[in-house]
């Protein structure tokens, strides 16, 4: 049988469709907080068998009697500036603000980054996006806190570095102003809206001069659970939420709360002491 040229041509095109198309499938993994996509069986998801095989997964549950770091080498040169426009995305498990492609980042064209960046080291993260969580992921000394909220940063080696901040509700029904844009208008899940004018100065402000966080190596909370995350977290930095606020953004996200995961020294005295229980 010959094949005509239009026909070659129209075959290779669907190919390379397929192709992409397939690729950029595999890069969003569709999980969720119940039932056969849970936490309990996330490993079973495309590259993410790490989230049960891993041995620094997070989160875990932060002990302020053995975990607060006094020896740390801190961010340093913290730079923030408030988001003028962004686009916040309902992604089906958390609400998530990025900078979309029509918003110019902090260098300008092609910057994929939000106004936020600090350096560890030799090594500058600029923050790429923010979510959140309810209840928190982490647990202080054993206690959820009401909100937990993720700011990923992202290095030019491509290293993950999180600082997660904590919101618990006011007594006293005070609003966080730095919700206030994002409760505004809460997309659908799988919808995009275009966000304006958040303040991130008053959240940073206490990483600014972090003194004895906690901090340690983990991984990313969802699949594919990927290790090799710092995390930074200042517990005395719990900023507070009305009671309003707080029961408007559960009600767009729902429980997404990974489970807390044992550290490595939980899995070496139990290969050790077997009898211990
Ligand atoms: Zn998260």
């Amino acid at each position: 049988m010959k094949v005509s040229p239009i026909s070659q041509l129209l075959l290779y095109s669907l190919i390379i469709l397929a192709i992409v198309f397939s690729v950029k499938a595999e890069s969003k993994i569709d999980f969720s907080y119940v039932g056969k996509t849970g936490p309990a069986f996330w490993h079973l998801l495309p590259n993410s068998s790490i989230c049960l095989n891993g041995r620094r997964q997070s989160p875990i549950d932060l002990r302020s009697h053995t975990d607060l770091k006094k020896k740390f080498e801190p961010p340093c040169n913290i730079r923030v500036k408030n988001i003028v426009k962004a686009e916040l995305v309902h992604t089906g498990t958390t609400i998530e603000v990025a900078l979309g492609k029509e918003e110019e980042g902090e260098e300008g064209k092609g910057n994929e980054f939000l106004p936020a960046s600090f350096t560890v080291g030799d090594e500058t993260f600029k923050l790429l996006q923010f979510h959140f969580h309810t209840p928190s992921e982490h647990r202080i000394d054993g206690v959820h806190l009401d909100v937990e909220a993720h700011f990923v940063f992202k290095s030019q080696k491509d290293k993950i570095s999180v600082v997660a901040v904590f919101f618990n509700i006011d007594l006293e029904g005070k609003e966080n102003k730095f919700f206030k844009p994002i409760l505004k208008n809460i997309p659908k899940p799988k919808e995009v809206i275009k966000i304006r004018n958040i303040g991130l100065s008053k959240i940073f402000k206490d990483i600014k001069n972090i003194q004895e966080p906690f901090t340690y190596n983990g991984s990313l909370t969802t699949p594919p659970c990927t290790e090799g995350v710092r995390w930074w977290i200042n517990h005395k930095h719990i900023q507070s939420i009305s009671s309003c606020q707080h029961h408007k953004l559960k009600n767009a996200i729902g429980f997404n709360s990974r489970f807390i995961q044992l550290r490595e020294s939980d899995y070496e005295s139990d290969s050790k002491n077997e009898n211990y229980y």
